[in-house]
């Protein structure tokens, strides 16, 4: 009984002895020394026999690591329980993009004030090309948070509000939303005009003109380049942290980038999605108080105590905002009938 590995790009087995440590396993190879973390780690759940343990890496999907040793499986699960139990693998992901998304808030907020605000400026010169060509997979997002949600109606009922925004806003390039079947409260902006929003955000949505506000305000982050200056700003933080803590932080950077989590944006660039938002509701005449009441329920609900990274985690300082969207907002109309928004809150519920 030996514990082995596949690089993924020969098909030599390795023979290793691995150790488990607090945070990852490590072992060595003829070729190097590796050490994988517990949240980049993918169980293979298929792999029998069941009592071995057989994972991929995140970044390395190609590569095999089995792990064979009964002492090591549960020194394993006693350091991520998660990893021998299937029915919390949804939930680690969830609460592992939270704690990264915490500790890499952390360290940039512990260096922000070392960024020159330049990369505002950049960003903004920067062609809407690159910004395309950085888009991440779907796919990837799909690993981590769980399927896009197909049902035919409900998302032609999104689109048909997508474009409705979109055009008040008058943005040339094409921006696209899909929406993941997590629970998570939480929508967010990628790179290259994407928006995710999670299916616990539509669940949760009292109203269509909420989910309008939130839509319409991470399209004013797509329209800013406030994803583009946060690619910026990571780039130099990457380099900055992997300098600090050496390792791969950059790889670790990409990652978070690319799920959308990885930094909160600036109070400035919040409060300017905010305009943005109640002004294109305004030009479709779309009621405000939406938005408003999506706000007052966030900051009641209080902080980044919660286990799941929510929109506060993605989107802080919603104090005062639910203020600004009732002061400013002149509409008075739904987004979506009545029927509609019944139809769109069904879109993970059946997928095909
Ligand atoms: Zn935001």
């Amino acid at each position: 009984m030996s514990s082995h590995f596949f690089d993924g790009s020969s098909a030599k087995r390795y023979d290793i002895t691995p150790e488990a440590w607090q945070e990852g396993v490590s072992f060595s190879t003829e070729r190097g020394d590796l050490a994988w973390r517990y949240e980049d780690l993918i169980r293979l759940w298929d792999y029998r026999p069941s009592d071995h343990l057989a994972f991929t890496h995140r970044k390395h999907q190609d590569s095999r690591l089995i792990i064979e040793e009964p002492a090591l499986v549960a020194a394993i699960g006693r350091y991520a329980p998660d990893l021998l139990d299937r029915k919390k693998e949804g939930f680690r992901s969830a609460r592992i993009a939270g704690i990264l998304a915490v500790g890499v808030t952390v360290v940039v907020a512990a260096i922000y004030f070392l960024v020159p605000p330049v990369t505002d400026t950049l960003a903004r010169i920067v062609p809407w090309s690159f910004e395309v060509e950085e888009q991440s997979k779907l796919a990837t997002l799909e690993k981590i948070f769980g399927k896009r949600c197909t049902a035919g109606r409900p998302n032609e009922i999104l689109k048909d509000l997508t474009d409705q925004l979109l055009s008040a806003s008058g943005f040339p390039h094409p921006i696209r939303v899909d929406v993941l079947d997590n629970k998570m409260n939480n929508a967010f902006a990628l790179p290259g005009g994407r928006i995710i929003v999670m299916r616990g955000m539509i669940r949760e949505a009292h109203s269509p003109n909420e989910l309008s506000a939130v839509l319409a305000h991470e399209i004013g982050h797509v329209v800013n380049r406030d994803l583009t200056e946060r690619s910026i700003r990571n780039n130099a933080l990457g380099a900055i942290t992997a300098l600090v803590f050496g390792g791969n932080t950059g790889t670790l950077s990409d990652t978070l980038f690319q799920t959308g989590l990885s930094l909160s944006f600036s109070r400035s660039d919040e409060a300017a999605a905010d305009r943005y938002s109640v002004d294109l509701l305004n030009q479709l005449d779309l009621d405000p108080s939406g938005g408003a009441a999506f706000f007052e329920r966030l900051s009641k609900s209080g902080g980044l105590g919660g286990v799941l990274p929510g929109y506060l985690s993605t989107h802080p300082e919603s104090d005062g905002r639910a203020g600004y969207f009732r002061e400013h907002g002149t509409g008075t109309k739904q987004a979506l009938s009545p029927a509609d928004w019944l139809i769109l809150k069904q879109i993970c519920i059946k997928n095909g």
